[in-house]
């Protein structure tokens, strides 16, 4: 679906991403962990372009979105996000987070926008809680909504940035069963998170980077069995 080739980003004189090459592919769902400032959500944020990338290309259908004359207004409604911290609109309801987009971006009509919100906050399970503001929710219900927020765009690709960090450990649970049922369904998903666990169980292919560029990719099996660079497996005997 889309593929980074030699994607930089610097900020002043500080590189924070140098070179990254790297592709998701469509139905598949990629893992990315790495060290605290190893640069994984400014790859995400770059991927939306909610950061500018430097140098390098984006081939999203067989475009370069950071073509100047490419409409990536567009392409931007292809990409759902999942934040760490749910940014819901918090004087919204939870029917209508999910519906706001959709009127103000797709331009659906309020009917189809509330039956697709119904239908996606049904798959997250918090469709009994529709009139809820956000302040009364639990973190982990705020990010089933968030999650059915995004989904309610029927994006190609769901990004997810550490999508339980923020989550008290009882209920990083709910929220990773969604995300597991959502890869199962066949949604093509990319996800940084600190969650090994998450990681060799439902990833298609693991991307571990460090100080800006992936040091090793491959399947759960590959990265947590049998890594080859000492980075990672350095990494990986400090977290798990
Ligand atoms: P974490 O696991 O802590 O979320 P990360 O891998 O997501 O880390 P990034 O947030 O991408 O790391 O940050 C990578 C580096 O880029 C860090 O050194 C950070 O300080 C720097 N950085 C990120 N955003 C900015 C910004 N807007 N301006 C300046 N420096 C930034
Ligand atoms: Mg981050």
């Amino acid at each position: 679906v889309i593929e980074i080739q030699h994607l930089s980003k610097s900020f002043g004189s500080h590189e924070v991403l140098k070179d990254i090459d790297f592709t998701v592919n469509k139905g598949e769902v990629v893992c990315i962990i790495g060290s605290s400032g190893s640069g994984k959500s400014t790859l995400l944020r770059c991927i939306n372009l909610l950061e500018k990338p430097n140098g390098g290309s984006i081939i999203y259908n067989g475009e370069n979105i950071l073509d100047s004359k490419h409409d990536i207004y567009g392409y931007r409604t292809k990409l759902g996000m999942v934040f760490q911290h749910f940014n819901l609109f918090n004087n919204h309801n939870v029917l209508s987070n999910c519906m706001v987009g959709q009127l103000k971006v797709l331009g659906r009509s309020k009917e189809q926008a509330q039956t697709v919100a119904m239908k996606y906050l049904k798959v997250v399970g918090m469709e009994q809680y529709i009139n809820a503001k956000p302040k009364q929710l639990s973190g982990g219900q705020k990010q089933r909504v968030a999650i059915a927020r995004a989904l309610s765009m029927e994006p190609d690709v769901l990004l997810f940035d550490e999508p339980t960090s923020a989550l008290d450990p009882e209920m990083v649970g709910e929220v990773l069963k969604v995300m597991k049922e959502l890869a199962q369904s066949g949604l093509t998903m990319l996800v940084v998170t600190h969650e090994m666990g998450f990681a060799k169980e439902v990833a298609d292919r693991v991307v571990f980077m460090d100080k800006g560029v992936i040091a090793e990719e491959g399947s759960p099996e590959q990265i947590f069995n049998n890594p080859t660079e000492d980075r990672t497996r350095e990494f990986l005997s400090r977290v798990l």
